[in-house]
């Protein structure tokens, strides 16, 4: 396919190498253009404005919040103002229920398409294709971009005809995996402090009753006490859950984990984490307790 892609950060340059490596016509766009220069030894197309990555069937954003996603789309200069008619906008960045609302909105006055298609998986498995997508639009153009979400993907997911309901899915999976960062930080704290070897616990957990793969990354991760580099950075994971909770209050569901969680980002925030993975709201309890 004829595609564009905006947004060449962690996430978004592994995705749109995997494109261009399954022979799709990938033109591509970055605020900062520097980043473009590897895919396009790879043979993607440089495109020197959002306009020029929008002369495709589609378009691809992933971006890294609200205020990037409203500014790239939602302009005259920008996707709204730029895509052809019966062309589709493929946002697969975590955004608010809200912005992806007034997205559908905008692009169905405009007589484009769109699709959230929002991913879970870390840069590693985006630069394996390994990513679990989760899709929601109309199924028609959904299938349209089965061959783009095949060389990205490991599976997709289609969630439902409302495209943020995908948004929805995606912020609800993240509230659940910071959950679980902060209950293993707990309880690596205490059997950490109580001087029993940190990954013979995680190891324990993870090949019995925890087997899962989000277990077993973030356990290794608060057992090492490595939050860097920042494959998924702190700043990214805070905005997930103020975006769940938002979700949350417009639906009226009480989620005092979340609110718990709020604030365990905003501690890790306010004494300098920003440069760290979200994993590190993991290594919290441990300097609670005085535990290292
Ligand atoms: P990232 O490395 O920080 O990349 C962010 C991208 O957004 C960059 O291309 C950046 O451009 C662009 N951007 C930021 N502000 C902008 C603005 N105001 N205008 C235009 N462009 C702007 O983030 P990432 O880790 O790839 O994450 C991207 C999205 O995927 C986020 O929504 C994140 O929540 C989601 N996600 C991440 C992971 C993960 O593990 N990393 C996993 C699943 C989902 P510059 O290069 O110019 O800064």
């Amino acid at each position: 396919m004829k595609i564009g892609f905006i947004g060449l950060g962690q996430m978004g340059s592994a995705m749109a190498m995997n494109l261009v490596r399954a022979g799709h016509d990938v033109t591509v766009f970055n605020r900062s253009p520097e980043k473009s220069r590897s895919l396009l030894d790879l043979g993607a197309h440089q495109a020197t404005s959002i306009a020029g990555a929008c002369k495709g069937e589609a378009v691809i954003t992933m971006l890294a919040d609200d205020t990037a996603a409203a500014h790239v789309a939602l302009t005259n200069d920008g996707i709204i103002g730029k895509l052809r008619k019966g062309a589709t906008h493929i946002s697969m960045s975590t955004i608010s229920v809200a912005l992806s609302k007034e997205l559908a909105q905008a692009h169905a006055a405009a007589g484009q398409r769109f699709v959230a298609a929002p991913v879970f998986g870390r840069p590693e498995m985006a630069a394996a294709a390994k990513l679990f997508i989760v899709a929601a639009g109309d199924p028609a153009t959904v299938d349209a971009c089965r061959p783009l979400f095949d060389a990205m993907g490991q599976q997709m997911f289609p969630i439902g005809t409302e495209p943020s309901a995908a948004n929805l899915v995606k912020l609800s999976g993240n509230f659940l995996l910071a959950s679980a960062i902060e209950a293993l930080g707990e309880a690596i704290a205490l059997v950490g402090k109580a001087g029993i070897d940190r990954h013979a616990f995680v190891d324990l957990l993870t090949s019995t009753i925890f087997p899962a793969p989000a277990y077993k990354t973030y356990g290794g991760l608060i057992a090492d006490n490595k939050f860097q580099p920042a494959k998924f950075a702190a700043p990214l994971g805070f905005k997930d859950i103020r975006l769940a909770l938002a979700a949350a209050e417009s639906l009226r569901v009480p989620m005092p984990l979340g609110s718990l969680l709020h604030d365990r980002f905003l501690r890790l925030l306010a004494q300098g984490g920003d440069n760290l993975d979200w994993a590190a709201i993991g290594g919290l309890a441990a300097q609670d307790s005085n535990a290292g």
